[in-house]
């Protein structure tokens, strides 16, 4: 009779032992001495590789070398589940039969067991996902998607898909990617010979690659209420730092009636939700992380789901980083934006938390952001996090018309292009307030990776854009 195919994962957590089992995997290290030989196989479902061994009668050394039983080769195995006689692991299998479905050379194989650079898995990103730490970062990553649906899901939000390719290039949200089949060579131009005539371009305007879903989530939220997006952005500026990307995944949350005392709610519970969540759930990869790259991570992560984060106006915050001792490369001054290490001052230094910086002046923040009374700050929010700086950006959304139309024509945003956002104020206006979470930022914080490009399996930054 043939036996199902286990996955590593299940045979670790199994009670059923004394049985035949298969197994499929990869070969993470084989070692022993001339009677038996102990083949460590993973396959990607969790952190942990089971222990095939392999007695010398059955399986000489020569012949599993001869058969390419080396680090890195695919194999299948079969054979008894036994309650294992070494430490370090609860069970084994007693093989019975090993095939090798695909060698890897060992004298070329790229991933040796000594470990390698960061910088250096970075080049071979084709292979790294096979080692120890990107096997966690990656179930991390998945188990943090995972997450941010279920806690939408569990409240009543839907998931909405925002385009991808976008018509108007006025989110302000950053630098954008261009999309056109128009030839590099000889475009059509304009009648008067002046510029590019995108009326003969694929969709018969620019269109660029979107740098937020929001102004679409803006649409969904007025209509269904509580809505979420999750989907990848994407911005052409030239930042080389550990913290952005090119190309980057993005959940916007928009809520009809919610001010922004309820969004500061939503952004801290649902942070702490999936914070709790990776805590309970990836605790093998976290605890490798925490042990192998940084040893405050665990402790970070437990601060994090059980203290309420600092909220203050940004305007204290200016007060409080004029007044501190530590020198700024950048100066602090009012109606100047915020850099990261203040940020990172505030949060790691000063509060000793998480931090959610409220009423930003007008002209450091987007168009669409409420007007507070005072004329001059907006109903923005930003929440800080220790290691990261900004990992949320978000406001309460300015839903009276008139003012939306003057802040528009004073930052020099057309009308005409956003007629249809301008159209939402006009029909059963409300006010409702979202955020952007990047989801990489979340899983360097839950990870504890230092880099960006890190955290997402094919990073794309400026001249990079291999696999
Ligand atoms: P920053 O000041 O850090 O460049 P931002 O203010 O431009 O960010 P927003 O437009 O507010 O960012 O975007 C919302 C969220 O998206 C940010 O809080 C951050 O978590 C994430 N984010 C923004 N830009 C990037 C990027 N280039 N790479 C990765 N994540 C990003
Ligand atoms: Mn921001």
């Amino acid at each position: 009779m043939s036996v199902r195919r286990s996955s590593v994962q299940e045979l670790l957590r199994s009670q059923e032992l004394e049985r035949e089992v298969v197994v499929k995997g990869w070969v993470r290290t084989r070692r022993g001495n001339k009677y038996v030989q102990f083949i460590a196989v993973n396959d990607g479902s969790g952190f942990n590789s089971i222990q095939v061994v392999a007695n010398a009668e059955q399986f000489p050394e020569e012949q599993l070398k001869a058969d390419g039983v080396e680090n890195g080769a695919a194999v299948a195995v079969r054979g008894q589940l036994v309650a294992s006689q070494g430490k370090g692991q609860t069970v084994e299998i007693q093989a019975t039969e090993i095939t090798v479905l695909g060698k890897a050379d060992p004298t070329e194989y790229p991933l040796q067991k000594k470990g390698h650079s960061l910088e250096f898995l970075r080049e071979i990103a084709h292979l790294r996902p096979r080692t120890n730490t990107f096997g966690a970062v990656l179930r991390i990553r998945h188990a943090m998607a995972f997450a941010v649906h279920q806690f939408f899901n569990d409240q009543g939000f839907f998931y909405v898909h925002t385009p991808i390719i976008t018509g108007s290039d006025a989110e302000g949200a950053g630098q954008m990617f261009r999309v056109t089949t128009l030839p590099e060579q000889n475009p059509p131009l304009t009648e008067d010979k002046s510029a590019v005539d995108y009326k003969q371009d694929f969709f018969g305007k620019q269109t660029n690659l979107t740098v937020s879903g929001q102004l679409e989530g803006e649409i969904a939220a007025l209509a269904l209420g509580k809505v979420y997006t999750f989907g990848p952005t994407f911005r052409a500026e030239n930042s080389n730092t550990a913290r952005h990307l090119a190309e980057f995944w993005m959940i916007e949350p928009e809520v009809a009636f919610n001010d922004l005392q309820d969004n500061m709610d939503l952004a801290e519970d649902f942070l702490r939700y999936l914070v709790r969540y990776a805590l309970e759930n990836c605790q093998d990869d976290l605890k490798f992380l925490n042990e192998q790259y940084d040893k405050e991570l665990l402790g970070r992560l437990q601060f994090v789901v059980d203290n309420d984060f600092q909220r203050l106006n940004y305007t204290e915050a200016v007060g409080i980083l004029k007044s501190a001792k530590q020198k700024f490369e950048f100066p602090v001054d009012w109606g100047t934006d915020l850099q990261s290490e203040h940020e990172r001052y505030l949060v790691e230094k000063h509060f000793k938390k998480p931090v959610i910086l409220i009423n930003y002046p007008k002209d450091i923040k987007a168009f669409y952001m409420k007007l507070n009374d005072d004329n001059q700050t907006v109903r923005a929010m930003d929440v800080l996090f220790p290691g990261i700086g900004e990992i949320i950006g978000g406001s309460e959304r300015e839903e009276s018309l008139e003012k939306l139309t003057k802040r528009m024509a004073e930052m020099n945003v057309p009308e005409h292009e956003l007629w249809w956002y301008l159209e939402l104020r006009k029909y059963g206006t409300a006010p409702h307030s979202g955020f952007g979470l990047g989801f990489e930022r979340l899983v360097l914080f839950v990870t504890g990776m230092a880099n960006i490009r890190d955290v997402i399996p094919f990073p794309r930054f400026p001249k990079s854009a291999e696999f």
